[in-house]
């Protein structure tokens, strides 16, 4: 986070991502949206306030069926962060391998985690991201069919309007990445 705010990096809002994508509004210098996935509760107690520092927004996909167990975001962290300015929204319930399911399972597991975010939090749950990456055309359809605006994969790329954008790609950032390893994929040039 520091090496982004020194190189004059911008995290976004995901609405701000949203609006630059559709040409309705310019992109600051080097735009990123910074997204992480399933709900770890190291996201409200380690990542939360180092963003916060550096007044960074970010955007949760959230496993909702993982929410209050061990090792995950309780309800109360997620209000926090959600009052603290993250984009709270949809990765499923059980984080299944979506191709494995037939279409009414993987509508129940898109449909319920969206639902019960937007009971929670208000506002639309309209953004998705594919556990592990996964999907098939069933899953594009029933996207398509509950109107979600954008969903990531994990293919290495970098977003812009050109893409497919229920099937945009991201910078894949793992934990044990070296840093030089992590900056080599934050400057790769786009293809
Ligand atoms: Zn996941």
């Amino acid at each position: 986070m520091k090496y982004l705010a020194v190189h004059h990096f911008t995290p976004l809002t995901l609405n701000d991502f949203t609006l630059i994508l559709q040409n309705q509004k310019a992109a600051p210098p080097r735009p990123v949206l910074l997204t992480f996935d399933d709900g770890y509760a190291n996201n409200a107690e380690l990542a939360m306030p180092i963003l916060r520092q550096y007044n960074f927004p970010a955007t949760l996909f959230i496993s909702l069926g993982a929410v209050g167990q061990p090792g995950y975001l309780s309800w109360p962290q997620i209000k926090e962060m959600h009052a603290a300015g993250w984009d709270i929204q949809p990765h499923t319930v059980t984080h299944p391998h979506l191709p494995l399911l037939d279409a009414d399972k993987q509508r129940e597991e898109i449909m319920h985690s969206r639902q019960q975010l937007e009971e929670q939090l208000g506002g639309k749950a309209d953004v998705f991201a594919f556990p592990y990456g996964e999907y098939n055309e069933e899953t594009l359809k029933i996207l398509r069919e509950a109107g979600f605006r954008y969903a990531f994969t994990t293919q290495e790329g970098r977003v812009d309007s050109s893409l497919p954008p229920l099937e945009l790609p991201r910078i894949v950032v793992y934990g044990d990445d070296y840093f030089r390893t992590w900056k080599k994929k934050l400057l790769r040039p786009a293809s």
